[in-house]
């Protein structure tokens, strides 16, 4: 049993709240130190720079990281150039099978974070501290132009399994940080049967602001505007993460909450940032890396793949890399109306909008499906569907290094998020074939809609 379950198995709900409280008061700590204060001061201020200014400070950071990268990297060393199209195209396989030759720094030093990639396979990135807290500084001062900081009172529906079965039957799908005011939701019990009780748990919260998995907060949003609620409170925004948000979306939550819904992009293994400005365009930060777009054929192109180098990857160099998502730039002439000379991206695909129910009609976003993988070895892809409402399917691509301890931990992973009842079908398959559109799907649902 880890750390993290005796606490939640064992320990009353209010002294969780205490050990939650801590742990993140401890975590911001960490993030909030080094160079965090003087990056936050530097991306206030960039707001100011001209679009010379600002390419010339681009070209100097991605000409650093890169030098840093073929001195630092075992992976990099060969490259000689000090231009971007020196270097070799990065794969997630590359990544998944040379991360001590590309890492330039050990586990120990580094923060890990082990991430299920969109293709079902578990993938670790290294960071090192000043990296984390660069990116939560360029995280942080997107947010106060929406007017958060740390301390507003914030509800957050992430994927973390928090809650145990006792609550279930209570009602209580929340655990709270006292400290710094955040209420973090579980989002794997969001159904008409819990509805009641969520509702109740936000209002009484009365939060600021909202950050969330869009999925799941637009079922809650969908079942309010089914019993005509509308949520009368202090919201001044709501937060999308980890994946795309559709227009059908966007407008409900919008209606629920009466506030606006604001989106970027970004992933756990480190990519650049693409904030939503408060006119609502998608603008590339263009200090936070570089957005290369291709088209089938690798050449340039306004819309297609894209290759992402990421200036906050100093533990993991991410050059290049493939990250399988696709975009679609504003043509050159397009200005938006903020003033902002950041390029701005008319559309992103490629973060999964796939669900599954679990057993108590939840929906469950393929974001927590892939995180089943975490910790897990062998996998090499897996692609889960669902047919009936108790049963699931799951096709696996794996090595033998997947033996009958590895699938027991990734059953109990997925039995945390679908129910205990729901059952699971193990089935190895040499490989697992695309769509259509070249796109990998990880769920595969034909009775929900
Ligand atoms: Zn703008």
């Amino acid at each position: 049993m880890t750390a993290q379950e005796i606490i939640q198995q064992i320990l009353p709900m209010p002294i969780q709240n205490i050990a939650i409280s801590l742990y993140n008061t401890n975590l911001y700590r960490k993030r909030h130190a080094g160079i965090y204060a003087s990056m936050r001061e530097f991306y206030e201020n960039c707001s100011r720079l001209s679009a010379s200014e600002i390419h010339a400070e681009q070209q100097r950071k991605l000409a650093a990281f890169l030098k840093y990268a073929t001195e630092s990297s075992a992976w990099y060393a060969p490259c000689k150039g000090l231009e971007l199209k020196d270097f070799p195209i990065l794969e997630k396989r590359d990544v998944m099978e040379n991360l001590d030759r590309i890492a330039t720094i050990k586990e120990s030093q580094a923060i890990v974070n082990l991430t299920g990639g969109t293709t079902g396979s578990s993938m670790k990135v290294l960071y090192t501290h000043a990296d984390m807290q660069e990116r939560f500084a360029l995280i942080d001062t997107f947010r106060a132009t929406y007017g958060y900081s740390l301390g507003k009172r914030v509800a957050w529906f992430s994927g973390k399994n928090l809650i145990q079965e006792r609550d279930l039957t209570r009602g209580t799908f929340f655990r709270d940080d006292h400290i710094n005011h955040i209420r973090f939701f579980s989002t794997f019990h969001i159904s008409e049967k819990n509805f009641d009780a969520y509702w109740r748990a936000l209002t009484e919260f009365d939060p600021e602001y909202i950050v969330g998995i869009t999925t799941c907060v637009y079922d809650l949003c969908r079942m309010a505007l089914e019993r005509n609620l509308e949520f009368k409170g202090h919201l001044k925004a709501y937060f999308s993460t980890a994946e795309t948000v559709l227009d059908v979306q966007k407008e409900v939550l919008e209606k629920t909450f009466g506030c606006p819904l604001v989106d970027q992009y970004a992933s756990s293994e480190g990519a650049p940032f693409i904030f939503q400005c408060l006119h609502g365009s998608m603008h590339i930060h263009p200090l936070s890396g570089i957005f290369e777009v291709i088209d089938e054929n690798m050449r340039p192109a306004r819309e297609g793949e894209i290759l992402v180098t990421s200036f906050t990857t100093h533990g993991t160099p991410l050059i290049r890399y493939r990250i399988k998502d696709r975009i679609r730039l504003a043509p050159d002439d397009f200005a938006c109306s903020c003033g902002s000379c950041f390029p701005v991206v008319e559309h992103i695909d490629g973060r999964s909008t796939d669900f599954v129910l679990s057993v108590d009609g939840g929906r469950i976003a393929s974001g927590n499906i892939s995180n089943c993988t975490k910790g897990v070895e062998g996998i090499q892809c897996f692609q889960l569907l669902q047919e009936r409402h108790d049963e699931v399917t799951v096709k696996m691509v794996c090595s033998n290094r997947f033996d009958t301890l590895q699938e027991a931990k990734f059953t109990n992973a997925l039995h945390q998020r679908l129910g205990a009842d729901m059952k699971i079908v193990i089935v190895r398959v040499p490989e697992i074939p695309r769509e259509r559109s070249g796109k990998f799907r990880i769920l595969k649902n034909s009775m929900a809609i």
